[in-house]
């Protein structure tokens, strides 16, 4: 399997856990999450499906996006840490809150 990790480049590790497939890059120490067969590491990987959303760079947890409706009816995403509540704002599509995230550093 030729799959390269979206931020780094490296081939990633895929390793066979609890009925599933996890993907890890070893080089930025990330957990690519776990999927049911290889083929949807694949597609997740690959931009077919929503890009990855990297770890809090400060608490290094796992984080998660909201889907919010203001009053004009438009949805707004926000991705932010639950540990230590870090975020980096609100975006009108997912795709830019993602890319927004996985920019940020400390
Ligand atoms: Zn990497
Ligand atoms: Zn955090």
């Amino acid at each position: 399997m030729k799959t390269r990790c979206p931020f780094c480049g490296r081939k990633i590790r895929v390793v066979w856990e609890f009925h599933g497939w996890s993907a890890y890059c070893d080089r930025c120490v990330m957990d690519m999450g776990h999927y049911d067969t290889k083929q949807e590491i694949v597609d997740a990987l690959s931009g077919k499906k929503e890009p990855i959303l990297k770890p809090c760079p400060l608490c290094g947890n796992k984080v998660e996006m909201s889907e919010f409706e203001f009053e004009d009816g438009k949805p707004s995403y926000l991705v932010n840490c639950k540990f230590c509540r870090m975020d980096v704002g609100f975006f009108n599509s997912k795709k830019k809150a993602i890319k927004t995230w996985n920019k940020r550093k400390r």
